[in-house]
C-alpha cells in the first residue's frame, strides 16, 4: 500500500462515518509516536483540502518517563509541520508520578498510565471546549483488542469497535479514530514517505510491559494472517464494524458522576482517583 492509498483509505472513513464536520473543534491526542502524528497529519489535510470550517488543537500529556521532553519536542515539530496549535501538559504538575503510583498499587505502569491518560484526554479536552477527541489507534490495535475480547466473552466492548463513538454521557468526549482501517504498517509507511518525524518507541516501557510484549506477538500473527490472504485485516475490521452494531451499548443508564472529582464513572469513585487514593 502507498501513502496515498492510507490517505484515500482515511478520507474514506472519515467521510463514511461523518467524523469532521464544520463548526467542529477537534483535538487530537499526540504522543510522539507515528499513529498519533499520522491521524493529526491526515485529518489536517482532510480539513484543509474540503474547506471544512473546523478547529483542530493538538494535546500531549507529558508523563515524566525517560525521555519526556524529547518525546514533547517532537510533538511541537509535529504540530508545527501542520500548523496546528499544540497544548502539552505535564502530569508531573499535575501532581501525578506515574512510577509511584505504580510501585504503591502493586500494579503494571502501563495500566495505572492507561487510567491517567483516559482519563485526562478526555477532561482536558472538554475543557477546552472540544466536542471530538481523536486518537491514533490504529486498525491493528483494534483486532487485537477484538480477539483478546471475543476470547474472554467480553462482547459489550465490541459495540465500540468502530470509527466514532459517541459520548455515552455528557461529560464523555466523542471518539474519532481516522485510522480505523489502517494498520501499523500502513501508518510507518505514511509517515517515512512524507518525512513526518516520529519517535520509534516513545517510552522506555513499550518495550518491557508484559501487555505490550504479548500484543506485539498477536500482531505477528495478523501479520503473517495478512500474508496467506491478502487483505485479511481490512476485510476484518470491516466485518468488526458491522458486527459492533450487534451489541447493545448499556452502559449510558450506568454512567454517574465520581463522588471525588465529579468525572464521569460505572463506580462510585472514578478509576483515576482511586489510584490517588492512598
Ligand atoms: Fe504509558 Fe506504558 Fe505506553 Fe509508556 S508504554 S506511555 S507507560 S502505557
Ligand atoms: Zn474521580
Amino acid at each position: 500500500m502507498e501513502s496515498d492509498a492510507v490517505r484515500k483509505r482515511v478520507f474514506r472513513t472519515i467521510e463514511k462515518y461523518g467524523l469532521v464536520k464544520n463548526g467542529d473543534k477537534i483535538c487530537i491526542a499526540l504522543s510522539g509516536g507515528k499513529d498519533s502524528a499520522c491521524a493529526l497529519f491526515l485529518l489536517a489535510k482532510y480539513v484543509e483540502e474540503k474547506n471544512i470550517e473546523c478547529e483542530i488543537m493538538a494535546l500531549h500529556l507529558n508523563l515524566g518517563l525517560g525521555e519526556s521532553e524529547r518525546v514533547e519536542d517532537i510533538c511541537k515539530e509535529q504540530a508545527a509541520r501542520v500548523g496546528v496549535k499544540l497544548e502539552s501538559v505535564s502530569v508531573r504538575e499535575l501532581g501525578i508520578d506515574l512510577r509511584e503510583i505504580a510501585r504503591e498499587k502493586k500494579r503494571a505502569i502501563c495500566s495505572v498510565c492507561g487510567v491517567v491518560k483516559r482519563y485526562l484526554l478526555n477532561r482536558l479536552a472538554r475543557e477546552k471546549g472540544c466536542d471530538k477527541l481523536a486518537t491514533g489507534h490504529n486498525m491493528d490495535d483494534f483486532l487485537v483488542f477484538f480477539f483478546k475480547n471475543l476470547l474472554s466473552k467480553n462482547y459489550f466492548w465490541i459495540s465500540k469497535f468502530r470509527p466514532k463513538v459517541e459520548g455515552a454521557h455528557e461529560k464523555v468526549v466523542c471518539r474519532i479514530r481516522p485510522l480505523f482501517f489502517v494498520g501499523n504498517a500502513e501508518t510507518e509507511l505514511f509517515c517515512r514517505e512524507n518525512a513526518i518525524p516520529y519517535l520509534q518507541s516513545p517510552c522506555p516501557y513499550s518495550r518491557t510491559d508484559v501487555v505490550k510484549v504479548r500484543r506485539r506477538k498477536w500482531y505477528e500473527m495478523l501479520y503473517s494472517c495478512e500474508r496467506f490472504q491478502r487483505n485479511f485485516r481490512y476485510n476484518l475490521a470491516r466485518s468488526v464494524v458491522e458486527m459492533s452494531g450487534f451489541f447493545e451499548r448499556g452502559e449510558a443508564k450506568e454512567f454517574r458522576e465520581c463522588r471525588i472529582c465529579g468525572e464521569p464513572t460505572n463506580r462510585e469513585i472514578c478509576a483515576f482517583c482511586r489510584i490517588r487514593l492512598s
